[in-house]
């Protein structure tokens, strides 16, 4: 990936500097925070269906372990690359300090479109390089899980392998699997629950009802389809969403669920009869007052930000707006919920998949959903009374929370030897 303005681990570096300037710290500790404490490079075959081999690069990133284990998803897509991995390893640092769940942050990606591959191909893939990260991955120490392009199914099969190299079932090595093999239950919907939790939270804060909010969603896979489902529950009008193909718009709102069906029939949302079509681009710059980007980095830019007509943005994707086009937006009032907020309710699920696993006592839905509510709740006010004690954005307001517990942790621990 290039280097320059929307490179993710610069960016990821920038707001960390932004936090880091509101704590007094000492400049050793924060250049030990700031660095991947270890990143493991794997380039490794795979079998095609027609009986060639392909080779493959991937990553496994541990940016940081003093608050406990390293947790993160693995991301197949195209354009992974170690800069974006470093970023995403680091946005899981703060991510779990900022719901206090007793974890690192760590992330994997693998540069490959999982569209080009057949199921078998992708299992091959699957297997293969979990045995290549094998020597950095367990249940205690770094525990993977789903990403985009990722999914279940493929968390089965990361278990599976690891589990037949250790010769007996590890079902705490990875999280997000099916709920059939010691996934939880919720862990599915959890992300795009949590996202209108935090969404609520902010509309609570600033006044804004339900019914009278009009909410554009960008991305419709996992994150991006259940928040829209969501917010549609909570009263509010969906009126545009998107995916890779391309969006959807009707300004009277879309049935969110039928869309869902339609997707999980089609694949696509584009060709569904209750709406027009519009790009991505028109999307995000919609009128409306709720904003949703749930898909890559880098969507709300300096070119863009000043369009932007939501007065509340709420992150389901992690990093979809660059530090330019913050300060852009934080200038016009809008409400930016960050990513390692808003999107943490996947890693606070399974957080709770992973201590169900390791007691083999498994919860109830309701349990889950209470307890996830009362995290994401707690977190959000958390951030709001930093944002109002210092004056600042509520993603420096977040960053500030998250580094310091991590500062707090490793000054406990102390520095080895
Ligand atoms: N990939 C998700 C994230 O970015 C979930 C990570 C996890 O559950 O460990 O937060």
């Amino acid at each position: 990936m290039a280097k320059g303005p929307n490179n993710p681990w610069e960016i990821a570096q920038e707001q960390f500097n932004n936090a880091v300037a509101y704590l007094d710290l000492d400049p050793g500790l924060i250049e030990f925070m700031r660095l991947p404490q270890r990143e493991l490079s794997v380039n490794f075959p795979v079998r095609m269906d027609d009986g060639s081999l392909k080779m493959v690069s991937g990553y496994r990133v541990q940016h940081n372990t003093v608050r406990g284990p390293a947790k993160g998803g693995i991301r197949y897509h195209q354009d992974v690359s170690i800069d974006e991995v470093r970023a995403l390893a680091m946005w899981m640092t703060w991510k779990c300090a900022l719901v206090n769940i007793p974890y690192g942050g760590a992330k994997g990606g693998v540069i490959i479109d999982p569209r080009t591959l057949s199921q078998d191909e992708i299992e091959n893939l699957t297997r293969r390089f979990t045995s290549e990260i094998a020597i950095i991955i367990g249940p205690d120490s770094d525990i993977p899980a789903p990403d985009m392009g990722t999914n279940p199914q493929v968390m089965a099969w990361l278990m599976d392998t690891y589990s037949m190299h250790a010769g007996y079932t590890v079902n705490a090595v990875v999280t997000g699997k099916p709920v059939e093999i010691g996934g939880s239950l919720g862990r599915n919907d959890a992300t795009g629950v949590g996202v209108m939790f935090s969404a609520r939270q902010a509309m609570q804060k600033l006044g804004m009802d339900a019914e009278s909010c009009r909410v554009v969603v960008q991305g419709f896979g996992n994150v991006g389809s259940v928040s829209a489902r969501e917010m549609a529950a909570l009263g509010c009008k969906v009126i545009a969403v998107s995916d890779v193909y391309g969006g959807l718009y009707n300004a009277n709102g879309l049935d969110v669920r039928d869309l869902i069906r339609h997707v999980r029939e089609t694949g696509k949302v584009i060709d569904y009869p209750g709406g027009e079509e519009i790009s991505n681009d028109d999307l995000l710059t919609l009128d409306c007052e709720i904003l949703i980007p749930a898909a890559l980095e880098n969507q709300i830019t300096d070119k863009n930000a000043d369009e932007v007509k939501a007065t509340l943005i709420v992150e389901g994707a992690n990093g979809p707006t660059t530090p330019a086009a913050d300060r852009i937006l934080q200038e016009k009032g809008v409400t930016v919920v960050p990513d390692i907020l808003a999107n943490a309710g996947g890693v606070t699920v399974s957080y709770f998949e992973w201590v169900q696993g390791l007691q083999s006592f498994f919860w109830s839905e309701a349990e889950i959903f209470e307890r996830l509510e009362r995290i994401m709740t707690n977190a959000f006010n958390d951030c709001w009374a930093m944002k109002e004690k210092k004056g600042v954005d509520m993603r420096t307001a977040a960053s500030i929370l998250a580094v310091q517990r991590v500062a707090e942790a490793a000054n406990l621990r102390g520095f080895y030897p």
